[in-house]
């Protein structure tokens, strides 16, 4: 193909593995392009983590201000003032992409605005934001353009205009009544954050429970605490057809449990899942073939079907997570390289940012079973570690799965405040292979949340002689 401007390195998607890989490569000497179509450094600071958890840290405040009397406040005139939630969100992110363009400009990357597909191998031409085309052609490429929201086939669905994560992070309005279809992380975060904005929320789930990939007792304390919030939850729900316009006024026509429901709302958020952005990016022009379900086929070094095109993150079907996609990047830079790493055996943690959270890291009871793994259970309430009490945050409670041939740590559960921070010593410990016993014998600072180790650890069930 004639006309395109060569680099030694092309990047399809500015998100978190996709970055690095550039910043990384440059600083190595290569020459490297970024291709991205909107958000700056991708999903996580723009429209997904950080956003998120700026909203639902608004919202805990406005929680303290309900509870204010139990802290000695008082609380005359509360009022939410959602522009202002929604700007100390935009300032934040707008401060994340400067840092972005900061390092860009720093570190030689050249980061080119628009929307960019493969038009031959190798070979991907870029409609750029500001008018024209350009022709790219780079000798290793890496695909990183993540995910977006998937919608259900659903009648009037579409028609109803749902809000998305985009969307709802920008409202500068509480719903009256905000109805979330979908029981998983994104759906209670958000359900949880306008519901102490001060909106009624209704989540609508398919399946029998919230969080169904946890065990039960972890979603029927979920379920109860998120209830004692006032949030209404409804669960088994089978949605036939949706009327209406969402910001207006939504009306979800469904079946549950054999009985007809009709729930009447405002606003109406879509949380069902993730479709990979891998569709009308012209892979199969580039050898790239996709699975069943649409993300890129790699291997455990993350090579696509075509030589030395790579893919990473959310696009290529790992855990939907910034710190996997992050792992990605590390692991195709050292194999760009020549070295050798892998995808397989990685211990992949996961945190959801409902108040209180709910971190785990390695194997649940319900994976145990399914996988015929024996295991001695210490579980404990959240109660029992007293930094909780001075929240005055008790709800919850934490368990581990250690093994019953040694002391080995096989998972851990936390649903409890500070569950994302307390999994890492937990998790560091897995992966040096320490027995539970460091962890229980282990001095930690009084008071403090990782402090509750002991008293779990101390819990755990002799091994059987
Ligand atoms: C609401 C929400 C909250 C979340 N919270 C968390 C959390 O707390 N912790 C956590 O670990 N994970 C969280 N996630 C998941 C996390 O955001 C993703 O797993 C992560 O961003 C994936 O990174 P990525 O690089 O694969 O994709 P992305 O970050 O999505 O980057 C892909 C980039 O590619 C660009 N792009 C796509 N197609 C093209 C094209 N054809 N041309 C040019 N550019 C293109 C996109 O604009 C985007 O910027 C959350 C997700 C959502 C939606």
């Amino acid at each position: 193909m004639i006309n395109a401007k060569e680099y030694d390195v092309l990047v399809l998607g500015s998100g978190e593995g996709g970055k690095y890989i550039a910043w990384s490569l440059a600083k190595q000497g290569l020459q490297v392009a970024v291709i991205e179509r909107k958000y700056v450094g991708g999903s996580c600071p723009n429209i997904a983590c950080l956003p998120t958890k700026n909203i639902i840290h608004s919202a805990k405040v406005a929680s303290y201000f309900w509870r204010s009397e139990e802290f000695g406040l008082t609380k005359d005139n509360v009022k939410i003032n959602m522009s202002v939630v929604r700007d100390r969100k935009r300032k934040m992110v707008d401060e994340l992409i400067n840092v972005h363009l900061d390092k860009y400009e720093k570190s030689d990357v050249e980061l080119i605005m628009g929307s960019g597909r493969f038009v031959g191998p190798k070979t991907i031409e870029v409609s750029l934001t500001d008018g024209g085309t350009k022709l790219l052609r780079g000798k290793k490429i890496m695909i990183s353009t993540g995910s977006r929201s998937s919608v259900l086939h659903i009648p009037g669905l579409l028609e109803a205009s749902p809000l998305t994560h985009i969307e709802a992070l920008e409202l500068d309005y509480i719903p009256e009544h905000f109805l979330v279809l979908g029981g998983g992380y994104i759906g209670l975060e958000l359900a949880q954050a306008m519901r102490r904005f001060g909106s009624r929320v209704t989540i609508v789930e398919r399946d029998d429970r919230l969080v169904q990939q946890e065990d039960q007792d972890v979603s029927d304390e979920l379920q109860k605490l998120l209830q004692n919030e006032g949030i209404n939850i409804l669960t088994n729900m089978n949605i036939n057809r949706i009327e209406g316009k969402s910001g207006k006024w939504v009306k979800i026509h469904g079946m549950q449990n054999g009985s007809q429901i009709v729930l009447e709302g405002t606003d109406l958020l879509v949380a069902i899942g993730r479709t990979p952005n891998t569709q009308d990016i012209g892979l199969d022009l580039a050898g790239v073939e996709i699975t069943d379900k649409g993300y890129i086929k790699v291997n455990e070094r993350l090579e696509t079907t075509a030589p030395d095109i790579w893919a990473v993150g959310d696009c290529a079907g790992s855990p939907k997570f910034t710190h996997v996609a992050f792992d990605d990047f590390r692991i195709v830079k050292d194999n760009m390289m020549g070295g050798h790493r892998v995808t397989t055996g990685r211990l992949v943690p996961f945190c959801m940012f409902t108040d209180p959270e709910l971190a785990r890291v390695g194997l649940n009871e319900s994976e145990a079973k399914a996988q015929k793994i024996p295991y001695r259970l210490a579980k404990m309430p959240m109660k029992n570690v007293l930094r909780t009490r001075t929240f005055s945050e008790t709800r919850g409670f934490m368990k581990a799965l250690i093994d019953t041939k040694s002391d080995a740590i096989l998972g851990f559960t936390v649903l409890g405040v500070g569950a994302g921070e307390i999994i890492a010593p937990v998790q560091v410990a897995m992966i040096a292979g320490l027995p539970y016993t460091t962890l229980r014998d282990v001095i930690f600072s009084h008071p403090t949340l990782s402090e509750g180790l002991t008293p779990l650890f101390s819990t755990v069930p002799p091994l059987e002689k």
